[in-house]
């Protein structure tokens, strides 16, 4: 091991993803390789390495750590110096040495394919074991009380390793050196299946056979998962899918479906490629892929859509469950409705009591709770749709660094909260909508849990502009030093700006269901332009009344008798939105508009597709938020389709957008007979047309060339890419989200970029 020069010694700093993902051990095993010496050693956030030996295998070393480095690091920056040789004989994996600093936790991670072939190898001493892991697989944020991490500072220290274990753990060349998660069929977690008043009827792999007996007879059956509960039926089974939702609450909102393996996703969805390597990647999100005709997947799982959520099964104990069932899972969070999913077994029998037939359960504690992520692919590229397992807590940046630590308490539906220091944005997974008590103790628990991994106390808080919202009353609740608030439209701005790096003025297009305005009205159809520091509203949609308010959002019809409200002469266009409305909610609602009565105005986006929606007939009566707007886009298809006129006019210097024009023509088309496809094709072309003509105006009145959208319309994949390549084509740079998703999961990064911002000029 001895060089023969005498040894040149160098030190590298590597930051990024790199601890808990099995780095060390892999430098370890590639300094091993080329004889060299020294040492490695987790250093706050970053990965310290004294290597000597001769240049030639300290520059092979180097190169090899870049290009070789395990699949679930990211490796930020790797810088290296020249160093005093120690004349040291051997290369030693060290204690980790703490101290403050920028840290990242790791994301879970699922199960590698080593793993997945132990897992079903009969000789093997961890055949069937539901908690094999890795250095380069398992459980991570979730486990993990605290840093540096170790196994005792996570929920595995509870389990003491076997001699086997140990052994492994300790030996620098095996699979499991160090993999803080290890555990054997000796040594590690227990499953069991408990009845729902919690009597454990089985334990191990027989409870896993009779929890797959249970699902394929059409019993809905409570999962302890990874980041939570997950509630799972057979998919195939029309009966079981629906009990669940009847038992959930939950009508029409699509359900997840687990699937053990590729072919299995293709047996019942389209994969591309880039979708398969995202499928059955670390991260493994449920991805929503275009339905495959005839699958053998009951239509009630995801009703009227032309896409379906699948994800493959992430972890040993899913692979063990599905081999057992031999079809597709239901898979979705064990919660009631839009509460947040349960984590503990207590909880889960306490909460879900109603739900489930039977309760798989583990003794591996969960310490944060982490839903299934969600993505879509659009033009190739993967947008997200929810990011959380896989991805939280990795962090962001933010453009401009913040001078003090700050917390942006995020928007009041599809709920996240970051934490900044400096310029490290640590974007929560997703918490969910803001309404009930349970989703408020959540996002204290989660926001407690950031504080203390992270170690960042905030003095700032950044808010919505909304007075009324209950994240609105946790910012002043945290009683901290400084209160900023930002215009939910901004902040979705901000958000696509800041995680491209900008900070330039920008033309923003935000399209939503709804922000609070700083005209106190509803906002949802914006045309910004704007930086990090503040905005100017530039274009709108033309206001409606929007009668009754939040219910208007879950029944179209409302949202249509707001707009035939401001044309009395277009009542024959609007007939087909108001069939199945009784005479007496006509009446109310006519009344309420009248009188202005609990109607606010509206500039919406998701309001215009709903009242599209009714218009054509599609959807008029109760529906799930952005369902009108799903539906109409997998009416549309790729149905080639012509654009018909919005109105646009100019009011000081503000641009108005009135799409009446375009929803009477719809009705009278659909009167007329045309086809709905069509219909809903032209919609999504109008209005394509309609948001690039404005932008277009702005950018050339403003000299800019840089379009940014965000909001969650643009998780419609038509709508997204339409108003890309029409920007696009006239030869303006567009910034789509990427690392975040467009929808209100960004609200908070968007919060805290420009809140940062303005502390940083206040300097
Ligand atoms: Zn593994
Ligand atoms: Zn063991
Ligand atoms: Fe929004």
């Amino acid at each position: 091991m001895t060089a023969v020069h005498p040894p040149v010694a160098r030190m590298i700093h590597v930051t990024g993803v790199v601890q808990g993902v099995g780095f060390r051990p892999f430098v370890y095993r590639i300094a091993m390789r080329h004889g060299l010496a020294g040492w490695v050693r987790n250093v706050a956030g970053t990965v310290e390495i004294h290597v000597e030996g001769d240049t030639g295998q300290l520059d092979e070393f180097e190169a090899e750590l870049r290009a070789e480095a395990p699949p679930v690091a990211h490796i930020d920056t790797l810088r290296s110096e020249p160093s005093e040789s120690l004349g040291v004989a051997e290369f030693r994996i060290t204690e980790s040495a703490d101290a403050e600093g920028n840290r990242p936790v790791p994301p879970d991670v699922a199960i590698c394919v080593r793993c997945e072939a132990e897992l079903q190898h009969p000789r093997g001493r961890r055949y069937r074991h539901p908690f094999i892991t890795c250095t380069d697989c398992g459980p991570r944020y979730t486990v993990i009380d605290a840093l540096p991490y170790d196994r005792e500072r996570t929920s595995m220290a509870v389990f003491p390793m076997c001699e086997r274990c140990r052994m492994e753990y300790e030996t620098p060349a095996d699979r499991r050196h160090h993999a803080e998660t290890i555990a054997c069929n000796t040594c590690g977690p227990r499953v069991w299946l408990a009845s729902r008043e919690g009597t454990e009827l089985a334990e191990g792999d027989t409870a896993i056979r009779e929890a797959a007996s249970l699902l394929v007879e059409g019993g809905v059956v409570a999962i302890r998962g990874v980041g939570g509960f997950h509630l799972a039926c057979d998919a195939t089974n029309d009966a079981a899918v629906k009990r669940l939702r009847e038992r959930k609450h939950r009508d029409a909102k699509p359900l997840a479906v687990m699937v053990a393996t590729l072919a299995g996703a293709r047996e019942i969805a389209s994969v591309s490629a880039a979708e398969a390597r995202l499928l059955s990647g670390p991260e493994r999100p449920i991805l929503l892929l275009p339905r495959r005709e005839g699958a053998r997947v009951t239509a009630s799982v995801a009703p009227s859509l032309g896409w379906i959520g699948v994800m493959l099964a992430y972890s040993p104990l899913h692979h063990l469950l599905l081999d057992a069932t031999g079809c597709p899972l239901v898979m979705t969070s064990g919660n009631l409705s839009d509460e947040p999913i349960a984590i503990g077994n207590d909880e889960a029998l306490r909460r879900l009591a109603r739900v489930a037939d039977a309760f798989l359960l583990h003794d591996r504690e969960i310490l944060s709770r982490v839903d299934d992520s969600v993505v879509r692919f659009v033009d190739g590229a993967p947008l997200l749709v929810r990011r959380s397992r896989g991805y939280a807590p990795l962090p962001l940046r933010v453009p401009v660094p913040s001078p003090d630590p700050l917390v942006a308490v995020g928007p009041h539906l599809k709920n996240t909260f970051t934490l900044v220091r400096g310029d490290s944005a640590y974007v929560s997974p997703h918490i969910g909508d803001l309404e009930s008590v349970e989703s408020l103790v959540h996002f204290s628990a989660a926001l407690q849990r950031y504080r203390d991994l992270f170690r960042i106390e905030p003095t700032v808080v950044v808010r919505d502009l909304h007075p009324g919202y209950l994240s609105t009353r946790i910012a002043a609740e945290l009683g901290l030093a400084r209160e900023i608030s930002v215009q939910h439209h901004h902040a979705h701005i901000a958000a696509v700006a800041a995680e491209h790096g900008v900070t330039d003025r920008v033309v923003g297009v935000a399209l939503d269901g709804t922000g609070y305005g700083d005209d106190g009205h509803v906002w949802g159809a914006e045309v910004l332009v704007a930086d990090l520091l503040g905005y100017e509203r530039k274009a709108h949609l033309a206001y409606v009344p929007l009668p009754g308010g939040d219910a208007a959002a879950r029944e179209p019809w409302r949202v249509a008798a707001g707009y035939a409200s401001l044309d009395p002469d277009a009542a024959p266009a609007f007939a087909a939105a108001f069939a199945g409305v009784t005479d007496e909610e006509r009446a109310i609602v006519t009344r309420q508009i009248e009188r202005r009565l609990n109607c606010p105005l509206a500039s919406s986006m998701g309001r215009l597709f709903d009242a599209a929606a009714a218009v054509l007939g599609v959807r008029r009566g109760k529906s799930y938020e952005g369902q009108a707007a799903m539906e109409l886009e997998s009416l549309a298809g790729t149905h080639v389709a012509e654009s018909l006129p919005l109105g646009i006019t100019e009011d000081r210097g503000t641009l108005r957008i009135d799409p009446l024009p375009l929803l009477i023509a719809l009705g009278e088309r659909r009167r007329r007979g045309d086809d709905v496809r069509t219909l809903a094709a032209r919609f999504h072309e109008s209005v394509i047309d309609a948001i690039v003509r404005v932008a277009l105006r702005i950018a050339d009145a403003e000299k800019l060339r840089t379009v940014a959208l965000g909001g969650g319309s643009f998780q419609n994949a038509r709508l997204l890419t339409g108003v890309r390549q029409g920007l696009t084509s006239a030869g303006l740079d567009v910034l789509v989200p990427s690392r975040l998703g467009p929808n209100d999961g960004a609200i908070s990064y968007g919060q805290a970029a420009v809140g940062a911002a303005l502390l940083a000029r206040a300097v």
